[in-house]
């Protein structure tokens, strides 16, 4: 038999769903947006919401998962990906350092001051920032379908990919390699342009905070038409699905304008998803081999070739 489902309690499930979006992401804009009107250092505000907000997802997906199965407290990878989110920490400062180094070795008015003096400073900020989300999912795009589909640059986003369960840990499972390269190529052009530090901290805190709802498993209801709008959980949730062809859609961080653009938006609620992950998955499960992954990559892919073969044998 069946276990019969509790219907009142479903009910309710429900119908919460349908505010955990809205609610933790509005939240989480006005209390950026308010510390910094009461003078608390930006980039120390963003990390600190940032870890705050990630805590009470984690604690909302114990009692409102969308999956069951889907739990982080016996993923066996939960300390890895907080691991690799420190790590990312380290790889962001790389980038940052490597882009200052770009720009002194550009000359001109990159050297003199920093950038091109291209930026509509005169516009105010929340237009700064919409101008900057347009740039960086345009920018941040081409760099994700290039990890998508060279092969030589999918083994270091190979590690973002692998996990086979969607939790708010995932958003910050990263190679290194890939916050260091996400600097260059995402900062890079905002800062050349002559971004001010804070429309480059609202779109950092953009991409956190909706990269925790993104990659979480807590249950959140949205309508049809908003996931064709901003990137959603669903929506991502197709990007990380275990068909390959279909991992490669769904590939800009904030809106799905580009994918809409280009031909590679796919509508969560029009098709199912069955399974994350990837397959092969050469991954090993050890910190430190998997930060040396992209390196080893044909070797683990051949012993992960011939494990599999072994398996099939016995
Ligand atoms: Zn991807
Ligand atoms: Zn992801």
């Amino acid at each position: 038999m069946h276990p019969v489902q509790d219907p009142p309690l479903a009910t309710l499930k429900s119908l919460i769903a349908w505010f955990t979006f809205p609610a933790i992401f509005a939240g989480q804009l006005v209390a950026f947006d308010g510390a910094l009107s009461l003078g608390f250092d930006p980039a120390l505000t963003s990390l600190a919401l940032t870890i705050a907000n990630m805590a009470l997802i984690a604690s909302l997906e114990l009692v409102l998962p969308d999956r069951s199965a889907w739990t982080w407290t016996n993923d066996g990878q939960t300390i890895n990906d907080l691991l690799h989110g420190l790590g990312n920490v380290f790889g962001d400062a790389l980038g940052r350092s490597a882009l200052l180094i770009v720009f002194a070795a550009a000359g001109g008015a990159l050297a003199a001051q920093g950038n091109l003096g291209l930026w509509p400073a005169e516009f105010p900020i929340w237009a700064q920032v919409l101008v900057a989300v347009v740039i960086v999912d345009f920018t941040d795009y081409w760099k994700h379908r290039v990890y998508h589909g060279s092969s030589i640059a999918w083994p270091v986003h190979a590690l973002h990919h692998n996990p086979d369960r969607m939790t708010v840990f995932k958003g910050v499972r990263l190679h290194f390699l890939e916050a260091t390269i996400r600097a260059l190529v995402v900062y890079g052009p905002l800062a050349a342009l002559g971004a001010p530090t804070i429309v480059m901290l609202w779109i950092a805190a953009l991409m956190n905070f909706l990269g925790s709802l993104n990659h979480s498993n807590v249950a959140q209801n949205l309508p049809h038409f908003v996931h064709a709008l901003i990137v959603t959980q669903k929506t991502h949730w197709l990007h990380h699905s275990k068909d390959y062809a279909r991992g490669a859609c769904n590939l800009a961080p904030l809106t799905p304008l580009f994918d809409h653009l280009f031909g590679t938006f796919r509508h969560p609620l029009d098709e199912p998803l069955n399974e994350v992950g990837i397959d092969p998955d050469p991954i090993p499960k050890n910190l430190f081999a998997q930060l040396a992954s992209p390196l080893l990559w044909p070797v683990l892919v051949w012993r992960n070739r011939r494990r599999v073969a072994q398996a099939a044998k016995e």
